[in-house]
């Protein structure tokens, strides 16, 4: 005799029509996407499903469900595991240290402070640059606007001094040597030295924010980039990088027109 599959196995994740999928109460309007539930208070997602192509709302553990899903579709569910399992050592690593759990986003902070510093022996700036952008969204979310500040701060350093991935030689051992020479220097402020648009909005929304003046601003900055230009010896001053971000930030924040 054929057993019926198990509707659990065969039927697919999430809910299309506007209900919320903790609580089932039925949704005004069907978000378009991550949403508070108005009834139960929980976070509602939003995700399509690969089964189906649906949009679907769905709870935190299905949208991670789903993630895994398309990986499998994708063909990456080996890197999925992979990633799920540095996580959950990071995780079990942080909470022996702090005698607590920590949050999510605590680790993945930290998951990222570590692959900046393998970016960094690899000389790949580019990636670094982009970690460390990472790192300070997060800080952004954990809503420590100051320090969100400090970070941003570096980022549009960084970004000024124009960072290069430097290729990396591996050898028979696995190990891994930046390949140096002089047409392709790992810091090209000439050539690739540029603000990135988005990030200087959010510099300038977070300086808002915290109500930070010109003078404050500028006694930050120069802080914390001359602390990086020392470490990883940048070719761009600290004094002239402030003139080009601060002439964009007047452009952005109305309040700096007086001072
Ligand atoms: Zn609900």
């Amino acid at each position: 005799m054929f057993r019926r599959r198990e509707r659990s196995e065969s039927s697919p994740v999430g809910r299309t029509e506007s209900v919320c999928p903790y609580c089932e109460h039925d949704l005004e309007k069907k978000p378009g996407r991550k949403r508070k539930c108005p009834h139960c208070g929980e976070f509602i997602y939003v995700r399509t499903r690969p089964s189906d192509r649906q949009k679907v709302l769905v709870t935190e553990a299905q949208a991670e469900q789903i993630e895994e899903q398309w990986a499998i579709v994708n063909g990456t569910h080996k890197e999925y595991l992979t990633r799920k399992e540095q996580f959950r050592n990071a995780k079990d690593e942080l909470m022996k240290q702090w005698g607590q759990e920590p949050s999510d986003n605590m680790v993945r902070y930290h998951l990222l402070n570590r692959s900046s510093m393998k970016h960094a022996q690899e000389q790949q700036w580019g990636l670094f640059r982009n970690a460390k952008l990472e790192m300070a969204e997060i800080i952004r979310k954990e809503s420590d606007p100051r320090n969100a500040l400090e970070r941003y701060l570096e980022v549009c350093y960084l970004d000024l001094n124009g960072p290069s991935n430097i290729g990396v030689f591996v050898d028979q051992d696995g190990k891994r040597t930046p390949i140096l020479h002089e047409n392709n220097p790992p810091w090209d402020p000439k050539r690739w030295g540029d603000l990135a648009p988005a990030v200087v909005g959010r510099l300038s929304k977070l300086i808002e924010k915290t109500e930070t003046d010109r003078d404050k601003a500028t006694e930050m900055f120069l802080c914390v980039a001359t602390s990086l230009e020392e470490s990883l010896q940048l070719p761009l001053s600290p004094q002239d990088a402030w003139k080009i971000l601060a002439a964009e930030l007047h452009t952005l924040l109305e309040v700096w027109d007086n001072t």
